[in-house]
């Protein structure tokens, strides 16, 4: 038994805001209230800290199996949890790709002997994640994935998507799309605008993105499967999703703490500035501030995309595109949005747990009974990330040396403390 004393438990799904205890007892949530005794617990003080349910990463590259030089399924759990992640959607475009039951297993096991965060893999839409034909969709739910997306890249064709759709509509699976028109983004290493042209960098335009947003959107019309936007940056695609709630859509979409940061003036020729999508314009980011307010985007997700040394050490235009995020998710979202007064903490915290469950049709709630998976964090503790000290076996990260004001500070997962700060 483990009793949390003395912090504020924050649960978007009740709506309650209160100073309470909570006691986790055999990897469930046993009681909530105010000044819980239970002498034979373990007694954890979150004086000072939020009590919140356990955070949901929608979108990360853990790069197991096949380059373990980057990153293992066991150092990216392991950052995870420093991160507060509770949980992490593990992208399929690994070698071989998780596009069969076999490789979803494998997976799964090795998150099991990690026993750190818990890994939800998503399976590849087509074989190879090749765009030609379907997955082994069905074996693989079987087997345990949560979503189907083929990031790193988009779903094919219109057809294509149209026939994952079909068939995820009927097993229940959310589809996860990487939107990039692949003939505008060609060859591009960066945003177009005035930046690239100075730096004279190809750019791709934002509309590679929002063309294929606007495909996918009139795609989950046809079909009425659940339709998820990963890692959106331009506010065309923004506008596209809003509409399509209002016309009732099962769409949703989720932004990067780095979109929501930086912009593409940032860029420089600095490698850890380089990720797909690339960095927008200062409008696109005041977008999705906005967005992350008024409740059009559903979930922040890290695309945590690890990169060993020697891949990001070469000149911007062959660098390969991405940045490890765990660890400095929820610090970037106080500062960028919590901090600077544009939403509520409550709404900070849905973005993290209720909100990507609702993404892959599932429950995140702290109350008794719940799994005991819960997130721990500080809204002032000062500290620096230092990328060599991430757990994660990479470093590539824009913002290594960045001072914040809040940090996860334990991490629970079945009721078992995985990480304490
Ligand atoms: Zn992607
Ligand atoms: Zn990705």
């Amino acid at each position: 038994m483990l009793l949390i004393k003395n912090g504020r438990v924050l649960d978007p799904a009740s709506g309650t805001d209160a100073a309470m205890d909570v006691l986790l007892d055999a990897g469930r949530v046993a009681k909530i209230a105010p000044e819980i005794s239970a002498p034979s617990a373990e007694v954890l003080d979150a004086r000072g800290w939020i009590v919140a349910p356990g955070f949901i990463d929608l979108h990360c590259h853990l790069r197991e199996p096949g380059d373990e030089n980057s990153e293992t399924i066991a150092t990216g759990a392991r950052a995870a949890v420093r991160g507060g992640f509770t949980a992490v959607c593990c992208m399929p475009n690994t070698q071989p790709v998780n596009d069969n039951a076999s490789v979803t297993r494998a997976i799964l096991e090795r998150a099991a002997a990690a026993d750190q965060a818990r890994v939800w893999p998503i399976g590849a839409a087509s074989a190879g994640s090749k765009g030609e034909s379907l997955a082994e969709i069905a074996a693989m739910k079987q087997a345990g994935i949560v979503a189907v997306s083929d990031d790193g890249r988009p779903i094919a064709s219109a057809n294509l998507l149209r026939q994952v759709m079909d068939y995820c509509r009927a097993l229940g699976l959310t589809v996860v799309d990487h939107c990039e028109d692949a003939s505008l983004a060609a060859g591009a290493v960066m945003r177009e605008g005035p930046t690239s042209a100075r730096l004279g960098l190809r750019g791709m335009p934002a509309a590679a993105e929002s063309v294929c947003v606007a495909r996918d959107v009139q795609t989950a019309g046809l079909t009425g499967c659940p339709l998820h936007i990963a890692h959106l940056s331009a506010r065309a695609s923004l506008d596209l999703v809003r509409a399509a709630k209002r016309d009732g859509l099962a769409v949703t979409c989720e932004v990067t703490p780095h979109h929501f940061t930086l912009i593409d003036e940032d860029v420089r020729y600095d490698t850890r500035y380089k990720m797909n999508p690339p960095l927008g314009s200062r409008e696109d980011r005041q977008a999705l501030l906005n967005g992350l307010a008024d409740g059009t985007v559903d979930a922040i997700a890290t695309d945590h995309a690890p990169h060993e040394l020697a891949l990001k050490d070469v000149e911007f235009d062959r660098a390969p595109f991405g940045i490890i995020g765990f660890e400095t998710a929820l610090a970037l979202a106080l500062e960028q949005i919590v901090h600077s007064g544009r939403i509520p903490l409550m709404r900070l915290v849905e973005l993290f747990t209720t909100g990507p469950a609702r993404v892959l049709g599932r429950e995140r709630r702290l109350a008794e009974g719940a799994p005991a998976d819960l997130t721990l964090f500080s809204t002032n503790h000062a500290w620096t990330f230092h990328a060599e000290e991430s757990a994660s076996k990479s470093r590539n990260s824009p913002f290594d040396g960045r001072s914040f004001r809040g940090a996860p500070m334990a991490t629970i997962v079945g009721g078992r403390v995985v990480y304490k700060r």
